[in-house]
């Protein structure tokens, strides 16, 4: 089986830079393996119009974005398994990946794990998961046609968000923890002159209300200490992203406070032979672009140490 072969590349994940480290490998007859993960294609799936990837003027639909780079990364040679890697060895020279009970070899290993939305984690979120909370209003804003809805966050993913909620919903309120938004200019103005949204400031949600479903928020706020409650019919999560790395944590070294894997030169982890692009170490920058300027330079550093080997 395909399996057994040691093969030279395996590459984890299938966001801008797990594609654009297999456009690479690819291109170098490296003939990688391109293991697509839980969300294939990544956050660019759950977005609407990207508008600063460069060399689209118009932006490009982030779904579209990445559908390109998957053909384009096929085109020459690279093959994707919509699996996922549950496991990894990297113990021993050959570095091991496991889907389910399959396993896969190879001399190297591009980690392009990507990160989810980060959630509150405050009680009964599991229950209300999908029954008003949620953390993709392109997913899931069309269920709030008419209704109230609330983004926690103040990045440009809140704006975003409350931006495309403005199609459905009636209402939206953003509720940030501060009194000024760390999104950028454009996007601030853009949604601060939007008259269906409101913003809460310096507020937290300290409580999800409603019994079978979300039917409000209890909110305090930081500067006063006062309590109050929104009655919403959704809340939104844009606080930011947890990086997906628990499974490589017994090989590779992470930050401690997130969970980033620790890179020096951009793209070598630890561990020789295992190189990382893209969010799931980039705590700083974390945008399409740079995702796929890593994965392309993940792809060189590993085919340049594959040529020494
Ligand atoms: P950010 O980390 O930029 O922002 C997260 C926001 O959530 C901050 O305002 C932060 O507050 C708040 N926050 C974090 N944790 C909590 C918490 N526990 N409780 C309450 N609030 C919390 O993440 P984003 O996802 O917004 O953006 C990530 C990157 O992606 C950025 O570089 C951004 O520019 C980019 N991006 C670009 C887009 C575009 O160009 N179209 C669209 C979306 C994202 P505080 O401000 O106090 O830190």
């Amino acid at each position: 089986m395909d399996s057994n072969r040691t093969k030279d590349i395996i590459i984890i994940g299938s966001g801008p830079a797990g594609y654009t480290a297999a456009i690479y490998a690819a291109r170098a007859d490296l003939r990688p393996l391109v293991l697509a993960g839980p969300e294939p294609g990544g956050q660019l799936t759950t977005t609407t119009l990207v508008e600063n990837y460069p060399g689209f003027p118009d932006g490009i639909d982030g779904p579209v974005l990445i559908e390109n780079m998957r053909k384009q990364a096929e085109r020459f040679g690279a093959e994707i398994k919509f699996d996922t890697a549950a496991k990894v060895d990297f113990s021993g020279e050959i570095k091991k990946v496991y889907v389910g009970n399959t396993q896969y070899l190879a001399k190297a290993v591009i980690i392009a794990t990507g990160a989810r939305s980060r959630t509150l984690g405050l009680p009964r979120e599991k229950e209300l998961w999908g029954r008003g909370l949620h953390t993709c209003a392109t997913c899931d804003g069309f269920f709030y046609r008419g209704k109230t809805v609330a983004v926690a966050g103040g990045g440009d993913s809140a704006m975003e968000e409350s931006g495309f909620l403005t199609k459905f919903a009636d209402k939206i309120y953003i509720i940030h923890r501060r009194d000024e938004f760390k999104a950028s200019e454009i996007m601030k103005k853009r949604i601060l002159a939007n008259k269906k949204i409101a913003v809460i400031w310096s507020s937290e949600v300290e409580e999800y209300l409603g019994q079978e479903k979300l039917n409000g928020l209890k909110i305090k706020n930081a500067v006063t200490g006062e309590t109050s409650t929104l009655a919403v019919d959704g809340l939104f999560f844009a606080i930011g992203h947890v990086p997906n790395t628990e499974i490589f944590k017994d090989y590779l070294e992470r930050e401690p406070k997130f969970g980033y894997l620790a890179v020096k030169d951009a793209v070598y982890t630890n561990v020789d032979g295992v190189f990382a692009a893209g969010d799931c170490a980039d705590y700083t920058y974390r945008q399409a672009v740079t995702a796929a300027g890593l994965g392309g330079m993940a792809a060189i550093a590993a085919e340049r140490w594959l040529e020494k080997q």
